[in-house]
C-alpha cells in the first residue's frame, strides 16, 4: 500500500487552504462539511468563496502564503495553480510535521484526498494513490449507483441500536450474526425505502425473538420494457438479493439474467400456449414463500402498476401482514415511445395522453370510445394487437379521422424492436403480410408523424 487510509476528525480544528479559486472552493466545501475552521490564504480570492466563510469562525488572509500561516494548523491543503507555490507550502508544512495535501500534486504532499461517496455516517472512499484520479472518480460513480441513498439512514438506525444489541448479545460473534441478518433482511429494506418507524419496530422484534422464524418480504418490481439499462438502481439491488424470483413472459431474458444466479426461479406464465398459474394462485404463492422467510422478487414487465395487476398481488400481501415494497419500472408506453422517437405529448400535436387496455373481452370492448376521438390526444393501447382492426374501426366510427397516424411498436427497446407506421385507415392492411411478434404496443395520434424525423434507435435493423 502506498498510503494508509485514515479518516480525520477535523471538527473545530484550523485547516489551512492556500489558493483562492474554484479548486480551493471545492476543498473548502468538503472541509466545511466535516466541521473544520478554515484559514484561507491567497492574494486573489473568488468573491463566492469569501462570501461562503463567516468571519467569526474562519480567517480570510488576502496575501501570498507565509510560513507563519502554519501555526496552530491541523491540516494543510495547497490548492493554487502554481506548482512552485504548492511545493513551497508543502515543504514548509512537512518541515513542521503537518499533514499536507497538494491538489494535483500527490508527490509533493504527504496525504491525498480520495474520491468519496458520502452516505454519512457511512463514507466510502476510493483512491488510486494519486496515479489515476479520473479512474478513481469513475469507480466512484459506479459505486454511487450501488449504494442507495438510504444507506446513511440505515447506518444511523443501526447505530441507535448498538447499546441494546451489546446488552442482548455478549459475544462479538453473536452480535455480528445478528447484524448480518438484520442488515440483509426486511428491516434494512424498510429503512432504505424510508419507512424508519417500521424498520425500527422490526429490529426491535428481531432483538426480542432471535430464534423464531422470521417472516420474509416481497419486492414487486418493474423490470421495464426489455432493455436492462432501463432498470432502476433499486430494482437491480433487489433483483440481486432475492431468494426466489417469480417472473412471467413479459420480463426480457436480458433483465432476468441480472437476477441473483443462485435464486430459485418460478415461471408463472401468462403465455397463451403454456400452462400458467391463475392470478389467485400467484397471489397465494407470494404469501406462502414470504411466510417461509424468503425474500421474494415478483418481477413484472414494464411498471407493476400499469396493466400489471400489481395492485391485486400486494392486496393479498397487505391482508396477510407481509412486508412488501413496490418499485416502479419504465412502462411500455414510455420505453417504446422514446425508443421509437415518438414523443407522447407535444406542444403542437398532443396535450394529453391516455393509456388504454386493448385487451378484447368476449370479442369486444367495454371502452368509452367517444372520449378517445379528440385530435389533440395521444392514445396508447396495451395488449391491443389482436384487437387492432376493431380499435381502428371504433375510433373512426366514433369520429376520429381515418388519416390519424398509427404506430405499432414490436418488442420495444430490445434489439428486435420494429416500428410499423400507417393510419387508422391503412394500418391493418399495411401489416397484413408481416408476422408481428408480441409484445406490441399501439400508439395512435398526430405525434406518430414525428417518428420519421426523430427515430434514433435500432436503425441498422430497420434498414436491414
Ligand atoms: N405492466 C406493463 C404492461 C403489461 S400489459 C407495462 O407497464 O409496460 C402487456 C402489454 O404491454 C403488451 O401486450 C404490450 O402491449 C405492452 N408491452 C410491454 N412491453 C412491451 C415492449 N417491450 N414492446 C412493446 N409493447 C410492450
Amino acid at each position: 500500500m502506498d498510503y494508509l487510509p485514515l479518516y480525520l476528525d477535523v471538527r473545530d480544528t484550523v485547516c489551512l487552504v492556500v489558493g483562492g479559486d474554484a479548486v480551493a472552493l471545492r476543498k473548502i466545501r468538503l472541509l466545511l462539511s466535516a466541521g473544520a475552521r478554515i484559514r484561507l490564504v491567497a492574494p486573489d480570492i473568488l468573491e463566492e468563496l469569501a462570501g461562503m466563510l463567516d468571519h467569526q469562525r474562519h480567517e480570510i488572509i488576502q496575501r501570498p502564503f507565509l510560513d507563519e500561516d502554519l501555526s496552530g494548523v491541523r491540516l494543510v491543503i495547497a490548492a493554487t495553480d502554481s506548482d512552485a507555490v504548492n511545493g513551497a507550502v508543502a515543504e514548509a508544512a512537512k518541515a513542521r510535521g503537518l499533514t499536507v495535501n497538494v491538489v494535483d500534486g500527490a508527490e509533493q504532499g504527504n496525504a491525498i484526498m480520495p474520491a468519496i461517496i458520502d452516505r454519512s455516517p457511512l463514507i466510502v472512499s476510493v483512491s488510486s494513490a494519486g496515479k489515476a484520479p479520473v479512474l478513481a472518480r469513475l469507480l466512484r460513480t459506479r459505486l454511487e449507483s450501488l449504494l442507495p441513498d438510504g444507506y446513511g439512514r440505515l447506518a444511523e438506525l443501526a447505530g441507535s441500536f448498538r447499546t441494546q444489541v451489546k446488552a442482548r448479545f455478549s459475544s462479538l460473534n453473536d452480535r455480528r450474526y445478528f447484524w448480518e441478518k438484520v442488515l440483509g433482511g426486511p428491516a434494512a429494506e424498510q429503512a432504505l425505502a424510508g419507512n424508519m418507524e417500521q424498520a425500527r419496530k422490526m429490529i426491535g422484534q428481531a432483538l426480542d425473538a432471535q430464534d423464531e422464524q422470521q417472516v420474509g418480504e416481497v419486492y414487486l418490481v418493474g423490470g421495464g420494457p426489455g432493455d436492462p439499462d432501463l432498470l432502476t438502481f433499486r430494482a437491480l439491488r433487489l433483483m440481486q438479493q432475492a431468494d426466489v424470483v417469480l417472473h412471467d413472459r413479459l420480463v426480457s431474458e436480458d433483465v432476468l439474467a441480472l437476477c441473483r444466479r443462485d435464486a430459485d426461479y418460478v415461471y408463472v406464465g401468462k403465455r397463451r400456449d403454456q400452462h400458467t398459474l391463475p392470478q389467485g394462485d400467484i397471489n397465494m404463492l407470494l404469501v406462502k414463500l414470504a411466510k417461509e422467510g424468503k425474500r421474494v422478487l415478483r418481477l413484472k414487465g414494464g411498471d407493476p402498476f400499469i396493466f400489471g395487476r400489481g395492485g391485486e398481488e400486494i392486496d393479498t400481501l397487505a391482508e396477510e401482514g407481509i412486508p412488501f415494497q413496490v418499485v416502479p419500472g419504465i412502462t411500455a408506453a414510455s420505453g417504446c415511445a422514446s425508443y421509437a422517437g415518438i414523443p407522447l405529448t407535444h406542444r403542437d400535436y398532443a396535450q394529453s395522453v391516455r393509456f388504454v387496455t386493448g385487451h378484447l373481452k368476449d370479442g369486444g370492448y367495454d371502452l368509452n370510445w367517444s372520449e378517445m376521438v379528440r385530435k389533440d390526444q395521444t392514445l396508447v393501447f396495451y395488449m391491443g394487437l389482436m384487437g387492432l382492426p376493431r380499435i381502428c374501426q371504433e375510433l373512426v366510427d366514433h369520429g376520429r379521422s381515418p388519416e390519424t397516424p398509427v404506430a405499432l411498436i414490436q418488442q420495444g427497446t430490445t434489439r428486435d424492436q420494429r416500428v410499423y407506421t400507417g393510419t387508422l385507415d391503412s394500418i391493418v392492411s399495411d401489416i397484413a403480410e408481416i408476422k408481428i411478434k408480441p409484445p406490441t404496443l399501439i400508439i395512435v395520434g398526430e405525434v406518430v408523424q414525428l417518428h420519421e424525423r426523430l427515430k434514433w434507435f435500432g436503425l441498422e435493423q430497420e434498414n436491414a
